[in-house]
C-alpha cells in the first residue's frame, strides 16, 4: 500500500499485543477490566486469541512516521 499523505511505498507489519485485546475506544468511554473487554461504542481491531492475545495488520510510513491500520477483523 502506498501512504495516503506523501504517496511512498509503505512497510507493511502488525500491531500486535501478548494476552490483551487491541480496541479503539472514543473519548468518554473506557475500555473494561478484562483483557478482552471492549467499550460500549469501541471497534476490536484484529483476531482475539485468550492464549496469543492480539493483531492487526497496519503499514508503516517511515517518511511521515505514520501507521494505518490495514483493515478491521471482528
Ligand atoms: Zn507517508
Amino acid at each position: 500500500m502506498n501512504c495516503p499523505y506523501c504517496g511512498k511505498p509503505m512497510r507493511p507489519g502488525w500491531i500486535e499485543t501478548r494476552g490483551e485485546r487491541l480496541s479503539w475506544t472514543p473519548h468518554g468511554e473506557k475500555k473494561g477490566g478484562w483483557r478482552w473487554s471492549v467499550s460500549s461504542h469501541g471497534i476490536p481491531l484484529g483476531k482475539y486469541s485468550f492464549f496469543r492475545g492480539c493483531r492487526a495488520a497496519a503499514d508503516y510510513c517511515s517518511a511521515c512516521r505514520k501507521i494505518i491500520l490495514s483493515g478491521i477483523d471482528l
